[in-house]
């Protein structure tokens, strides 16, 4: 798919989110949310690449925190700990229930989570909220690294040229040391397409794994 299609596809579902917060029915996002995961393990993390409200805002907030010289180079090595998904998803269901029993309200926790993403992007590169923040990517990286179908590399094809790393948003793409050829880590892709579209050796496609 184009560029402008994937950028399309992300703008409906960024209305379809901010419709559904609108009328107060974040059920069915949920709903959007769960079914992605489960078809994750077939077709990879396409809701990172596609569907997710906070993977355009921060792109855009990377894109601004840039001309401004706000961000910084690297990830705060304190924030890349594999628990801490896990830790944001206790932290916001704690939330959503305590707010609900103790005070009778609906703390609007998906939009705070836009918010936030917005914030840590402004500083550092999107690759920290999508790896190490976003509540919903303990889940995302178990079916994702299990996926049928992912980006991958053709090692016969790459020249080991690093353009596919740096446009990466996930941090997905290393160099093997022992080939010196780019290798995709399914677990974290987001099917995107960002580095297909760079790579001039045309050596990234999508298919099987394994
Ligand atoms: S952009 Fe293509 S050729 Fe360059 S490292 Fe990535 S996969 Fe290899
Ligand atoms: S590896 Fe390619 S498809 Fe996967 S998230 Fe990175 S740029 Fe997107």
């Amino acid at each position: 798919m184009s560029k402008k299609g994937r950028k399309g596809i992300q703008f409906i579902f960024l209305a379809l989110f901010g419709l559904l917060i609108w009328k107060g029915n974040m059920g069915i996002w949920l709903g959007i949310l769960g079914v992605s995961v489960v078809m994750s393990l077939f077709f990879g993390r396409f809701y990172c690449g596609y569907i997710c409200p906070m993977s355009p805002v921060m792109t855009w907030a990377e894109k601004l925190s840039r001309k401004i010289g706000l961000q910084r180079k690297g990830l705060p090595n304190i924030l890349e700990k594999d628990f801490l998904p896990w830790l944001v998803l206790t932290l916001m269901v704690g939330a959503v229930l305590i707010g609900k029993r103790a005070f009778g309200i609906n703390i609007p926790v998906l939009l705070i989570l836009v918010g936030l993403s917005a914030m840590f992007t402004l500083v550092y590169n999107q690759e920290l909220f999508h790896r190490y923040l976003c509540p919903y990517s303990g889940f995302l990286k178990l079916a994702g690294g299990r996926a049928g179908k992912s980006k991958k590399v053709d090692a016969q094809f790459c020249n080991g040229c690093r353009s596919c790393m740096a446009v990466c948003p996930s941090g997905s793409i290393s160099i093997r040391p022992e080939t010196k050829r780019a290798v995709i880590d399914a677990a974290h892709c987001h099917q995107c397409t960002e580095c297909a579209e760079i790579c001039p050796k045309d050596a990234i496609t999508y298919r099987k794994a394994g």
